[in-house]
């Protein structure tokens, strides 16, 4: 009898311990655990408020084959639709019209950015650069219908860009074409 009651206390003092134990690891667990969180407190931190606590535009920073939203230099585009055939998911619409002078005027070229995958596919087949990546990245909206961006505005079509020699252009169209041929050679160019 005394024996057993013996054993007992053992297995009572055993589980005592074990408890006291459980306790004092948790606490020292928690301890550790908000030691590391409030070391936070008193870092530098890592990351950085934005967009009002940057010293340059984010924009400013990217490679230059980034590829941002599309934008489309409408006085170098010769209307030959490669862009809109070659989108995989049909972002681009492009409809135009025949004017009296037989040139077949662009009355619609939109984008819709909200379904765009960014895959350069269309600038890639653009045989003048006008359609290419900018490096604006930030489209945040409440309607996703606004992130259609319209290159030719209703009642104001544009005629197709008719490529020529430099020397017999205006400066300025000269120039846009440049602009165009840069963007080809440097998505040209392996990364
Ligand atoms: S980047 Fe890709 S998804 Fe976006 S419009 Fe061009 S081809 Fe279409
Ligand atoms: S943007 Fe380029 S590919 Fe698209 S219609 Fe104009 S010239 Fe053709």
């Amino acid at each position: 009898m005394l024996e057993s009651q013996i054993i007992t206390k053992a297995i009572r003092i055993g589980a005592m311990i074990a408890y006291f134990k459980n306790i004092t690891e948790t606490v020292v667990a928690v301890i550790e655990g908000l030691s590391i969180t409030f070391s936070y407190l008193v870092r530098k931190p890592s990351t950085i408020q934005y967009p009002d606590r940057i010293d340059r535009p984010v924009q400013d920073t990217l490679p230059r084959r980034y590829r941002g939203h599309l934008e489309v230099d409408m006085s170098i585009c010769t209307n030959c639709k490669a862009c809109e055939r070659e989108c995989p998911i049909t972002c681009i619409a492009i409809t135009d019209s025949e004017k009296p002078d037989k040139k077949r005027w662009m009355t619609r070229f939109d984008i819709d950015l909200a379904k765009c995958m960014y895959c350069g596919l269309c600038s890639e087949v653009c045989p003048t650069g006008a359609i290419r990546h900018s490096p604006e990245f930030e489209g945040a909206c409440f309607n996703p219908a606004s992130m259609v961006r319209r290159f030719v505005y209703e009642g104001n079509p544009v005629p197709p860009f008719k490529p020529k020699k430099v020397d017999d252009m205006e400066p300025d169209l000269a120039k846009r074409v440049e602009v165009g041929k840069e963007f080809m050679d440097l998505f040209a160019q392996p990364e």
